[in-house]
């Protein structure tokens, strides 16, 4: 996602039944079940917030006989002003249908089964509930006055209401019908399967999702809205969905979406979904790439296409986040970095290298000034425990440059290679940074470890300083490259370029791995500067 202003939000704080299991961030992944699919049934009002839902959920036990389990959903709460959800009964089928005990306390639904579930079978589970969402569910007016419903997940706010696993560990299949007044259209995850009109004033429209999703990317967004068929991209239809009163200028902005669909498709892989819809909505971000439907903020259209890298970031994060999740939220990077990255990418394909440079300085000042406030934050930071405080400079843009340096070390055939071949393997499941490293390793044949641990796990940030002495006589020319960061040593390839009086202009490469780094080089011209670093490779502060 791509925020709106840089204002970290605060968190419900939850309280779990059970500890960590196997985790490196704290929430009790269950190690007993997989949810296969959500089918929910969610009723909205004109009149009332208050929301009834039905969730059927598939589930298949793993290995271990199952006798209780349990899901998100935030319960009924005097400090959430009496809203949240309260359940009114769960059915079990396994295969006979029962209605079964349940405890649902501290946020989370823990169901108890009245016989043990066998080891690696499917069942399923159906929660009956209502109450007002205090989150997730955001219900508001829109500023033309209009009242609108949009999901708001990220990172853990599905659990508000939607009963789920509200994690990305557990990916499933959704579908959503929802019943609302007449007056209302519906968009949510995949293909619109049904819109029907029932006797009451109210309609029913039901969105598939044919694509295993997250939580955090499970969204409905229901409001007056203008749509536009827009186009079709190696025949997946874009669609605009934006408010009727901006319209023409709606249209005309998210238009700008086909061109890099089709960039990203051809240079990643095959779009994971059934459809890309770009839509204005309310989300506090400036834009949630909520799988197969973007949910931007309202101000988002001007009519001007002022949007252009925010829709090139969440349309990037349909590959990188959506398609291919982080498996723990530490390593966000591989959304963030990622969406960052293949914006800086699009930005040079369309734009040219020139305007990529833009970016990438831009991002290294943004690094360097976090750096100064965060000295001890990396990219992957077990130290952060509140998920909001993962959205950083280092998860963004430092994750963004770690990419850039990773093209630079492998070139360009072997880094887009390899990020096909990382996208392959991990579509529509879950990645940690090992698993991007080895496929990395695996396409050039080249061990990363060290270039992993130095830019991913430590805060440091290195920095150089050259020094040179020419020898007419000789025409060679003694280097000195200096590390001069106060801790931690880099190995990296620091390209210069030497240029002469006479505008020679002579190009090498140095691998430095030491404090202070000398190499004699022939050159005929004295050079009257050396520039280090002149295409802008690394993420290195030259001095
Ligand atoms: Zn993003």
């Amino acid at each position: 996602m791509q925020a709106l202003v840089f204002v970290l939000f605060s968190c419900t704080v939850q309280l779990y039944f059970s500890q960590p299991t196997f985790s490196l961030d704290t929430y009790p992944k269950n190690p007993d079940i997989n949810i296969i699919s959500y089918d929910f049934y969610l009723k909205l009002h004109d009149v009332t917030d208050s929301i009834k839902g039905v969730a059927v959920l598939d589930i298949k036990t793993k290995d271990q006989p199952l006798a209780q389990f349990e899901l998100d959903l935030i319960n009924v709460n005097e400090s959430l002003k009496g809203h949240g959800m309260h359940v009114d009964s769960v059915l079990i089928s396994s295969p006979n249908t029962y209605s079964t005990k349940f405890l649902h306390k501290k946020n989370r639904l823990a169901i108890v089964l009245e016989e043990e579930i066998a080891a690696n079978t499917y069942f399923s589970a159906t929660v009956f509930y209502r109450g007002i969402p205090h989150d997730g569910l955001i219900i508001s007016n829109n500023k033309f006055g209009d009242r609108t419903f949009f999901g708001d997940n990220w990172p853990n706010r599905a659990r508000h209401w939607l009963p789920s696993i509200d994690h990305p560990y557990d990916k499933a299949f959704c579908t959503f019908s929802v019943e609302t007044p007449i007056h209302y259209e519906v968009v949510a995850s995949g293909t619109k399967i049904e819109e029907s009109f029932t006797n009451n004033n109210s309609k029913i429209t039901r969105w598939e999702s044919q694509a295993p999703l997250a939580t955090k990317l499970m969204v409905i967004g229901v409001a007056k809205f203008a749509v536009q068929h827009l186009a079709e991209v190696d025949h997946i239809p874009v669609q605009s969905w934006v408010f009727p009163e901006n319209k023409v200028a709606g249209f005309y902005d998210y238009a700008m979406a086909p061109e890099i669909l089709a960039f990203f498709n051809a240079k990643i892989g095959p779009f994971a979904y059934a459809k890309l819809a770009n839509v204005q909505s309310k989300t506090r971000y400036g834009g949630m790439e909520n799988a197969s439907n973007i949910f931007y903020y309202e101000n988002s259209v001007t009519g001007q296409r002022t949007i252009e890298n925010l829709i090139a970031h969440e349309v990037a994060h349909q590959w990188f986040g959506d398609a291919v999740t982080e498996a723990d939220w530490h390593h966000v990077w591989l959304s963030e970095g990622f969406a960052t990255y293949f914006t800086n990418v699009y930005v040079e394909h369309k734009h040219g290298k020139d305007s990529m440079n833009r970016l990438l300085n831009k991002q290294k000042i943004q690094i360097a000034e976090y750096h100064k406030k965060a000295p001890t934050s990396s990219i992957i930071d077990l130290k952060v425990n509140k998920l909001t405080d993962l959205l950083n400079t280092n998860t963004y843009q430092k994750g963004a440059w770690v990419l850039h340096m990773l093209r630079y070390e492998l070139g360009d055939e072997l880094f887009f290679k390899g990020i096909k071949k990382y996208y392959q393997i991990f579509k529509n499941g879950n990645a940690l940074t090992k698993d991007f490293q080895y496929v990395m390793e695996e396409v050039s044949g080249k061990s990363l470890d060290w270039f992993f641990e130095q830019w991913l796990y430590s805060p440091t940030l290195p920095s150089v300083k050259t020094a040179y002495k020419y020898n007419k006589r000789n025409k060679t020319l003694e280097l000195t490259i200096t590390q001069t960061q106060a801790t931690k040593l880099f190995t990296y390839r620091l390209a210069v370029l030497f240029i002469s009086d006479n505008e020679e202009r002579v190009f090498k490469e140095f691998n430095i791995d030491k404090r202070e780094n000398r190499f004699e080089i022939s050159l005929k011209n004295k050079p009257d500067k050396i520039v280090s670093d002149p295409y802008n490779n690394l993420l290195l502060y030259v001095e």
